[in-house]
């Protein structure tokens, strides 16, 4: 606008600026198009200090100091990584920068550089093994240097030799009597059996895994979606009925309906969907010889808390409960937990029963129910493998593993109350997927003898 003192007011510009009327639109866009004909660079905060740059970009650039590494033979004045796919012939003929001319601009920057007052050179001495020699492009300073009787100075030691107390990392062992849970699951006591130290973590702390989110269904969603399949297909099912296809036709339909109340993509659940057209007729038929044996549903997905003879109570849900009436002879019960993994593997599970820690539970939970009218009647409980053919692998003798449960339990969890510390004694499978490993820091653990935390 030219303002200044004298000028706006002489002059052609004067005249002309004395002269001129503005409407308040125009003088709004002619403000608007000065401004935005700029850009506003903000002064720099602080002159920068340290400059990383390429040899070629130092080209009489003023520095206080020179630092150069990677003075050894294959980096400075190696052959330039120029041409691609054309000869340096080709390339000489296109008139485009040869490897040679690229390796003399390299001297020229260097020549530069060499004349900064300050200067340190440095290079390493092997790589990966290999020896490395000084770069030959320093090779003339030297002798320079030498036949002036010298030679460059070495570089002064900065390297400090420290010696630091060792802080080896070894197991912890917390105790955490405040924090002891008042319900139990069976998970968070086969946590407790296979490691202290994650039951401290997860089921005490309350800690858990940031879950990682997959639009891709995966063992989790096939399982609870078929868990709700069979529930929803048993509690609508009020009489056996004597027509399997019937059945097959109706559970296909509540899983597609299933599958479409828990927002399961078709395309993406496909593989489990064909697994699941083998298993329905499958599970039908187990399911017709178990009614054929006098076997009926009572009750799915039942939700069940009970005493656990310590300060804390037992909690879970049981996938299922069928009764068998047996006329004068006392009824039977029978507990069954849904299972997708293979009936091998839930055949090594009960193997050792006092080792299978969920059905034991779950009897225990069973027996300890208000509703139920313990020791009225026979139980037995099992996991029922869904492949095809549908397997049931029965827990042997689970009223004993359920007393012994509840003996362990209640003497466990009375010795955490009093104090007993939680040490990480979990061993090969406990370890490999538990979400507490980054806590117990079993992986830094210095050559701790484990034994003697037990
Ligand atoms: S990684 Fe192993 S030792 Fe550590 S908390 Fe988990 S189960 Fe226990």
């Amino acid at each position: 606008m030219r303002l200044q003192e004298g000028v706006a007011t002489a002059g052609p510009y004067g005249r002309q600026a004395r002269q001129l009327e503005w409407e308040r639109a125009d003088h709004l866009a002619w403000v608007d198009e000065v401004l935005e004909a700029v850009s506003f660079r903000p002064a720099p905060a602080e002159p920068a200090e340290v400059v990383i740059a390429p040899l070629s970009r130092c080209l009489l650039r003023p520095f206080a100091a020179v630092v150069l590494p990677g003075c050894d033979h294959t980096h400075l004045g190696a052959p330039a990584a120029v041409g691609g796919c054309l000869s340096e012939a080709e390339r000489r003929d296109l008139a485009l920068p040869t490897r040679e001319q690229a390796w003399q601009r390299e001297r020229l920057a260097l020549r530069h550089v060499l004349t900064h007052p300050r200067l340190s050179l440095s290079w390493r001495r092997s790589h990966q093994g290999e020896p490395l020699q000084v770069s030959p492009l320093l090779e003339p300073l030297r002798l320079a240097l030498r036949r002036a009787g010298g030679d460059w100075p070495a570089a002064p030691q900065v390297l400090v030799p420290q010696t630091l107390p060792a802080c080896p990392v070894g197991p912890t062992q917390p105790s955490a009597p405040a924090l002891l849970p008042s319900q139990v699951s069976a998970t968070a006591y086969e946590a407790l059996r296979a490691c202290p130290y994650r039951f401290f973590a997860l089921r005490m702390l309350g800690l858990e895994e940031v879950e990682v989110l997959d639009d891709e269904p995966d063992r989790r969603d096939q399982g609870n979606w078929l868990h709700a399949v069979l529930h929803a297909f048993h509690t609508t099912r009020a009489v056996p009925s004597d027509d399997p296809q019937a059945d097959v036709e109706r559970l296909l339909a509540i899983g597609r309906a299933q599958r479409q109340a828990q927002g399961l993509d078709e395309a993406a659940f496909l593989a489990e969907w064909l697994q699941f057209e083998r298993l329905a007729p499958a599970y039908v038929e187990w399911l017709h010889a178990q009614e054929a044996q006098g076997w009926r549903f009572e009750r799915g997905e039942w939700a069940v808390s009970a005493p656990g003879g310590g300060p804390a109570d037992l909690r879970g849900v049981l996938d299922r409960v069928d009764r068998l009436s047996q006329g004068e002879r006392p009824p039977r019960a029978r507990l069954i937990d849904y299972k997708i993994s293979s009936a091998e593997s839930l055949r090594t599970r009960v193997r050792q029963p006092l080792e299978d820690t969920q059905l034991a539970f779950y009897a225990a939970l069973w027996e300890g129910a208000a509703e139920t009218a313990a020791g009225a009647e026979g139980l037995e409980a099992g996991y029922l493998a869904l492949e095809v053919p549908v397997r049931w692998i029965e827990h042997p003798q689970v009223a004993d593993s359920a007393a012994a449960l509840r003996a362990g339990l209640a003497e466990d969890l009375a010795r955490l109350a009093a104090g007993a510390p939680l040490p990480p004694l979990g061993e090969g499978p406990a370890c490999t997927h538990c979400a507490a490993a980054g806590l117990c820091r079993k992986e830094h653990w210095t050559a701790v003898r484990q034994e003697g935390l037990a």
